[in-house]
């Protein structure tokens, strides 16, 4: 029988109620001739919960026993989803990660997948199981411990059952109708793309729009994976929600396709660092040792041989990023006079493959926040994309002034 995936998010799963409307849509598509792999998040809010319980305990914590805690939100789901659809005669089974088993890389908390053998589950869908719900965001490494894949991370799973089984589509059920031009939370101008191309939802999903882990989107590119977003809470309607395809499959596009941004980012400044070969491994590597993320960087002018240098990285890391630079200056490898964090910034940025043919772009977006009075503290562009560093308060300001100027609410 062909094979469907379907993916679950935490607010399509947050109570019991919620569970059976999944289920419903799930039975359809029994109904319709398909053995379904069933992807679950943990209930909203439970992930959080659990981070928070972890956190708690100590600011550096053991990666490995964190993964232990946060896994378990998604074990409890599978379970109940399983319940549920037996509840409704239709044959079905949980599996957690390492019962498939879903091997990955022994990076703990940002696990990579490797391997997803798919005899297990297909000998049961031999024996007449139909659907097979398995607990998203997790999976087995290395050492047989339990791992997890990074936030965000069953929208992995879900596009690596698909690629691994061969799945006719995976289907990304969520609580917004599609993908929009920019959070519909932030704007409601935003608009429902019908199709996105690979390379926009790429770089949208890694500059922080959160509907799609990015990492899900690179296997869905890799490995040409019919990847639709949609939600469970809609109408039952097949061509509904957005196509993640490739760009060829696309006729017409704005030049900007959508507007993403991150409201926890933090700006550090090493003040007066000697400006010599090699400083910058001098910083970053113990920075990336430290498992800080590092997004933008600018090294500013030099003065008599000093130099500043500013990055960005996620707020939740600046603890981290502090301990390695003090500790690199302790050991001799760096001198600094002092580390300045500036906690209250946002990063937003604007997307589109039509910037590779279109100039200008960039300028607009930086006249666009000129005119609201937006002051820019960091830029950085690629061939796709420009991100900009602003305090957090103009987040919503600029989001609405850049969708205003690109002119997203029409289609092209
Ligand atoms: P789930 O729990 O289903 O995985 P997420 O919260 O991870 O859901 O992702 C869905 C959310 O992504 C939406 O509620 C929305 O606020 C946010 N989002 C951010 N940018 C976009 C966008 N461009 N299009 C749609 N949703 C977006
Ligand atoms: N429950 C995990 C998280 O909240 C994984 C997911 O929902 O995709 O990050
Ligand atoms: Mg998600």
């Amino acid at each position: 029988m062909p094979i469907l995936v379907m993916k679950f998010g935490g607010t399509s799963v947050a109570t019991l109620d919620r569970i059976r409307r999944a289920a419903k849509r799930v039975g359809r598509e029994v109904a319709n001739g398909y053995d379904v792999i069933v992807i679950v998040s943990a209930m909203a809010g439970e992930t959080n919960k659990l981070v928070g319980l972890v956190e708690e305990t100590s600011q550096f914590f053991d990666a490995r026993e964190y993964d232990a805690v946060v896994s378990s939100g998604e074990n409890v789901t599978a379970g109940l989803m399983a319940l549920t659809m037996q509840e409704m005669d239709v044959p079905a089974r949980s599996w957690q990660g390492w019962q498939v088993p879903l091997r990955t890389t022994d990076a703990h908390a940002a696990a990579r997948i490797e391997e997803i053998p798919p005899e297990n589950i297909m000998t049961k869908f031999a024996e007449g199981m139909r659907v097979a719900v398995v607990a998203g965001f997790q999976g087995i490494g290395p050492d047989g411990r339990i791992t997890t894949l990074g936030r965000g991370g069953s929208d992995t799973t879900a596009v690596a059952f698909a690629a691994a089984f061969g799945a006719e589509r995976c289907d990304i059920y969520t609580d917004v109708d599609g993908v929009y031009t920019t959070d519909p939370r932030i704007s409601d101008k935003a608009r429902k793309l019908d199709r996105i191309a690979f390379e926009e939802m790429l770089e949208l999903a890694s500059l922080g729009a959160r509907v799609l882990q990015t990492r899900s989107v690179e296997l869905a590119m890799r490995y040409k994976v019919r990847l639709r977003v949609l939600s469970s809470f809609g109408e039952f309607d097949d061509n509904a929600g957005t196509l993640v395809c490739a760009e060829e499959d696309i006729v017409e596009s704005n030049v900007v396709a959508g507007v993403a941004y991150s409201r926890d980012e933090a700006k550090m400044t090493l003040i007066s660092v000697a400006d010599r070969p090699g400083i910058a491994a001098a910083i970053f590597g113990p920075l990336a040792e430290a498992g800080v993320n590092v997004d933008m960087i600018v090294q500013n002018i030099s003065e008599e041989g000093r130099t500043d240098m500013t990055f960005s990285c996620p707020t939740d890391q600046v603890a981290r990023a502090e301990k390695a630079m003090e500790h690199a200056k302790a050991t001799g490898d760096i001198n600094f006079h002092d580390l300045v964090a500036d906690t209250d910034v946002a990063k937003i940025s604007i997307v589109g493959i039509g910037m590779r043919s279109h100039a200008g772009v960039a300028a607009k977006m930086f006249a666009t926040l000129r005119d609201e009075n937006i002051n820019i503290k960091v830029i950085t562009t690629s061939e796709i994309k420009v991100s900009v560093l602003v305090d957090r308060k103009y987040l919503e300001l600029a989001i609405q002034s850049l969708h205003d100027a690109f002119e997203l609410e029409k289609t092209a």
